[in-house]
């Protein structure tokens, strides 16, 4: 029995997510304290680390950084999840019905044919047969009463399954939606969190994989000049020279305003680099002409900044590497893809790269 243990075990989180609950000072919501209760089971790894890290930062956790964990690790993950495993437990049940259904209706319509047949014989039979075969014609009608009744029903099972599996595919597109970036149709921050966390237990298996960060060199500039608009349509161009410079396995996404990130699966940072590089020329190399006027808007340049995964990484600490080889490459003139191995002999006042 694990009854006891189970208690035991259960009040032991319990009494750690209060404790958690009023060193932070935050509400006793059911929220919050679902929170500190998942964090006590150490149950969700990836909620754990992210936690352990914001504390690591600053050791009094703000409600907004809860917000932002919550939203990030428990609530999308649990509802989607949970509505989808449902969804398809009902889809299978139902096919399960309508199969029993289909099976009884095909026995009633044998049993109707069968006392089709009996009257038919019973009427040859002289008075009493006839009775019988009366008999037999009476039971036959209630008999196709029911079939038809049977094959309203599985009229009406195919409708509703038909209803679920709309719903099922809802919930698909508002999950793909959800971690799509609108303006560039890329990953966005918070799908990139996830395959970093993927990534980060694959690294730890053995394939190793790496991480650009590029940003647009002075495009606020460039927006003032030409506008938003004009400046959300290179933000797109950009996008697709990332995509189509990035592998199929390679998560390609937008970081926040100009600044894009890829996570490159299995690739050493010296061809993560490359690919960079080729990022940076094919951006470089784009004759921005705004399509309203066909006025030429000259170009515009990328800077990169390459990281690769070291034991230990966290995503924050392999974004915050990648990071600061992108100001590195900022800080040397922009228009330049900087990786860690780099950063040092380009820059000696960025040792903290290294
Ligand atoms: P740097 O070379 O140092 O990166 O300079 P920068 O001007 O690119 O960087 P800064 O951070 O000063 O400005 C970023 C600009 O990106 C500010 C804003 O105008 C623009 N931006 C951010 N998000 C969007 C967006 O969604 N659409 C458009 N059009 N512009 C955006
Ligand atoms: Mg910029
Ligand atoms: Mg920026």
């Amino acid at each position: 029995m694990s009854g006891a243990s189970d208690f035991d075990r259960t009040i032991a989180f319990c009494e750690a997510a209060i404790q958690r609950l009023r060193v932070h000072r935050h509400p006793a919501y059911p929220r919050n304290y679902e929170f500190w209760y998942t964090y006590a089971t150490g149950y969700n790894a990836a909620l754990n680390r992210a936690v352990n890290e914001t504390l690591d930062r600053d050791p009094s956790i703000s409600e907004a950084d809860l917000d932002l964990l919550y939203e990030t690790y428990l609530s999308p993950l649990r509802l989607s999840e949970r509505v989808d495993h449902v969804g398809s437990r009902i889809l299978t049940e139902i096919a399960e019905v309508a199969d029993v259904l289909k099976d009884a209706r095909k026995s009633s319509d044998d049993y109707a044919a069968t006392l089709q047949r009996v009257s038919a014989e019973a009427d040859r039979l002289g008075p009493v047969g006839q009775a019988l075969g009366e008999l037999a014609r009476g039971l036959r009608d209630t008999t196709e009463r029911m079939v038809d009744r049977t094959r309203e029903l599985e009229r009406q099972l195919a409708a509703s399954h038909d209803e679920m599996q709309e719903l099922h595919n809802t919930l698909e597109v508002i999950r793909a939606e959800s971690l799509t970036d609108p303006l560039t149709g890329l990953a966005n921050r918070k799908f990139l969190q996830g395959a970093l966390e993927q990534n980060l237990i694959e690294a730890t298996r053995g394939q190793r994989f790496s991480l650009l960060i590029i940003d647009i060199d002075h495009f606020k500039a460039f927006n003032d000049n030409y506008g938003h608009l004009t400046g959300d349509q290179v933000l797109r161009l950009v996008a697709l020279a990332l995509k189509q410079n990035a592998k199929n396995e390679d998560v390609t996404a937008r970081f926040g305003g100009e600044e894009f990130a890829i996570v490159l699966p299995d690739t050493p940072l010296s061809a993560a680099a490359a690919i960079g590089e080729r990022i940076r020329r094919a951006v470089m190399a784009k004759d921005l002409v705004k399509r309203s006027t066909g006025e030429h808007l000259g170009r515009i340049t990328v800077s990169v900044g390459v990281a690769t995964w070291r034991r230990g990484d966290s995503a924050q600490s392999i974004l915050d590497r990648a990071d600061s080889c992108m100001y590195v490459a900022k800080r040397c003139g922009r228009n330049l893809v900087v990786a860690e191995d780099d950063a040092r002999a380009m820059e000696p006042a960025a040792a903290r790269v290294a």
